[in-house]
């Protein structure tokens, strides 16, 4: 059935959003999927005893409204007070509750500032930005898509970045992050930084800011344990900052939905956050094979974008044919890969990394669709 684009039912703001669209998700046949960054590999064994410990009568009431377990495992694993975690149905949520919460909408017509994000960034911050009706200005990337600091250190309605950025792969390091939240707390705006995807950023220099929120009242970190702890299909993130901003998510919360995080994801996040030995091997294993096919995509004349996450931004050979036409070719033999039609990246795509087989097996799609 194909949906409607406009119906006389709809509200004004219905009919005004532009929804997000998420990577497919195939259910008539298997595919080898490398299109929405999802983790290889299986969630740690306690995370599946804790579902079945929870799993019983204790279902027909509701979950704990502040999801108390969750926060105290996050505050313990990152010596900070649990009042500084917030948690929520994937990191999806909290960043529409943070947009609600620290970002002033346009009010009935009268202006607000813009909040500032990069051009080539995660597609939903528009969309949470039409949703509340917040203005916002695109700030251009430079070469290769690097990101600026300068460029977000400036007055504004607040800032929100990932890091590292989405779907570039490139990523700031800690000096750079603290200089956008000290100028923003200059002027007392909220800077949003999306880690969704640090746990895959090794290098010197970067890491995440969770050790740097009482450094900055203004910081609001956010991860989801849908990549990092392979359980995209919880829904769990959490958000961790000064006790003011997350009374503010909480506010926002409690005038939407008090129980937004299960019974079962409560039990089973607190487990994977607390098992950081099982995933940290595994994650330390997808950032090796994420070096070992960007060199092998270059050795095929791929132009690779060097990247700190899970994923890989790769353009094909000159010589071959185009990004949107080599989505198709790897579709037909069993392969997804994500492609933006977006004039900047168009011919990019983004492949997220899979198992060292997986990735094998994309590799050698690759070769015989250029021709090489
Ligand atoms: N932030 C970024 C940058 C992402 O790519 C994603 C995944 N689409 C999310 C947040 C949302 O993750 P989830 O809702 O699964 O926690």
């Amino acid at each position: 059935m194909s949906s409607p684009t406009k119906s006389p039912y709809w509200s004004e703001l219905a009919s005004s959003l532009s929804p997000y669209v998420p990577g497919e998700q195939p259910k008539d046949r298997k595919f080898i999927k490398l299109n929405t960054n999802e983790n290889p590999y299986p969630p740690s064994p306690k995370v599946i005893e804790a579902i079945q410990k929870t799993a019983g009568e204790s279902l027909k009431l509701y979950p704990d409204p502040s999801s108390t377990a969750l926060r105290e495992a996050v505050a313990k694993r990152w010596s900070i007070k649990s009042e500084q975690v917030f948690a929520g149905n994937g990191s999806d949520e909290i960043l529409a509750f943070a947009f609600a919460a620290f970002f002033q909408s346009r009010n009935n017509g009268e202006s607000a500032e813009p909040i500032i994000f990069p051009n080539i960034t995660y597609s939903f911050y528009p969309v949470y930005a039409g949703l509340w009706d917040i203005p916002f200005e695109k700030t251009a990337l430079g070469p290769e898509f690097s990101i600026n600091p300068k460029d977000y250190a400036q007055s504004t309605g607040g800032v929100i970045l990932p890091n590292p950025n989405a779907p570039t792969g490139r990523a700031l390091d800690l000096n750079a992050l603290k200089e956008i939240a000290h100028a923003q707390e200059k002027s007392k705006k909220v800077f949003i930084l999306d880690e969704a995807y640090i746990a895959f950023s090794q290098g010197p220099g970067l890491g995440s800011m969770i050790p740097f929120i009482n450094d900055f009242p203004n910081l609001l970190v956010i991860r989801t344990l849908s990549k990092e702890a392979s359980l995209a299909g919880l829904r769990v993130g959490f958000a961790v900052g000064s006790e003011e901003l997350i009374e503010g998510l909480c506010r926002i919360r409690d005038s939407f939905n008090s129980y937004t995080v299960d019974r079962l994801a409560q039990a089973a996040s607190a487990a994977a956050i607390l098992d950081s030995a099982y995933y940290d091997e595994i994650n330390n294993r997808i950032c090796s094979t994420r070096e070992r096919v960007q060199a092998a995509l270059s050795a095929l004349g791929f132009t690779v974008i060097p990247s700190q996450a899970n994923f890989i931004f790769a353009s094909p050979p000159a010589s071959s044919i185009s990004a949107a036409e080599f989505l198709a070719a790897l579709r037909e033999k069993g392969i997804l890969v994500r492609h933006f039609k977006q004039p900047e990246i168009e011919n990019y795509l983004r492949i997220s990394i899979g198992s060292e087989e997986d990735m094998d097996l994309f590799l050698a799609a690759c070769k015989e669709i250029a021709n090489l």
